[in-house]
């Protein structure tokens, strides 16, 4: 349910619809809109009754939601989720460019990959210093060294970094340095992790689940958001299919439902989709003709 205030409101009358929420065993959030504030009403265990709140001062709509997650929907937040970071905007109304290598391997290998990208385009840095590999022989990256060197690019460049936070040990590193903290798809139902990612400052680029529905997707953004941390970017990175012609199979069609469902904002990785270089401009000309927020693209 969502209780939507009188643009008039007043900050003891939002306190009030807030204790009358909690006194029926739920919890409330209140979430500033661009001129009212609106109110969620969360963990109730079943319907609750709108009257309870639609007689209180202040209170001008009480609506019901009916999706399973909450927050992450557009019944919930009509407007456009927009993140902010490092003066780059991510959502509706902008075609962020992220790019950047798999792995960061040296200080040399990602300060070239930088400047090339940059100059190309791209306003966010990639690139992984723990990475999740199949085979346990496969290189892991660098840890530490490797977000120290993306700091440096940052610092070089100016562009905000974003990469992969693998386990909850490694949380507080990871965020230390990361601008965007990066949930690929193998961890995108660890729950422990996207329970601490809701307690992060930074902003999370949640790819999809490799098998995951887009409602199972929903729901881990709900996790995140649950928490606390309302700046969630959806990352479509190709689901596993029968095929063979490519590594993964890009579902644009995730673009046009995650955009009327959701307000957050939807990026396209064409490279795990694809899985080869070939097919990876007509699949970025695709999701931007597709009316994605934006690609991220690795290079090698
Ligand atoms: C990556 O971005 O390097 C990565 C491992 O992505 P995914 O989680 O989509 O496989
Ligand atoms: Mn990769």
């Amino acid at each position: 349910m969502l209780i939507v205030m009188s643009n008039t409101a007043t900050q003891a009358q939002i306190d009030a619809v807030v204790a009358v929420v909690e006194r029926n065993a739920c919890k409330a959030r209140p979430m500033p809109g661009g001129d009212r504030v609106a109110i969620g009403v969360l963990h109730n265990k079943g319907p609750l009754d709108a009257a309870l709140f639609l007689g209180l001062a202040g209170v001008k709509d009480v609506i019901p939601v009916t999706r399973p997650y909450k927050l992450v929907s557009r019944e919930f937040k009509p407007e456009d989720t927009i993140v902010s970071v490092g003066g780059v905007n991510i959502g509706n109304g902008h075609m962020t460019m992220i790019a950047g290598p798999c792995a960061i391997e040296s200080e040399e290998q990602a300060m070239t990959i930088a400047g090339l990208v940059k100059e190309a385009g791209a306003t966010i840095f990639r690139g992984g210093a723990f990475k999740p590999r199949t085979s346990p022989y496969s290189f892991q990256g660098l840890g530490e060294e490797g977000l120290q060197i993306l700091a440096q690019v940052r610092e070089e460049t100016g562009m905000p970094v974003v990469t992969e936070v693998m386990d909850e040990q490694t949380f507080g590193l990871v965020e230390e340095y990361a601008d965007i903290v990066q949930i690929g798809t193998r961890n995108m139902q660890n729950y422990s992790l996207l329970k601490r990612a809701g307690k992060s400052e930074r902003p999370v680029f949640l790819k999809r689940g490799m098998a995951a529905t887009i409602d199972e997707w929903f729901m881990a953004a709900e996790y995140i958001t649950e928490g606390g941390n309302h700046n969630v970017i959806l990352c479509e990175r190709g689901v596993r299919t029968f095929v063979h012609h490519s590594r993964n199979t890009l579902d644009i069609s995730a673009i046009p439902y995650v955009r009327n469902e959701s307000h957050l904002p939807i990026i396209i990785d064409p490279s795990h989709a694809a899985g080869r270089r070939d097919q990876v401009l007509p699949l970025s000309r695709a999701a931007v003709a597709g009316n994605a927020h934006g690609l991220m693209v690795e290079v090698i």
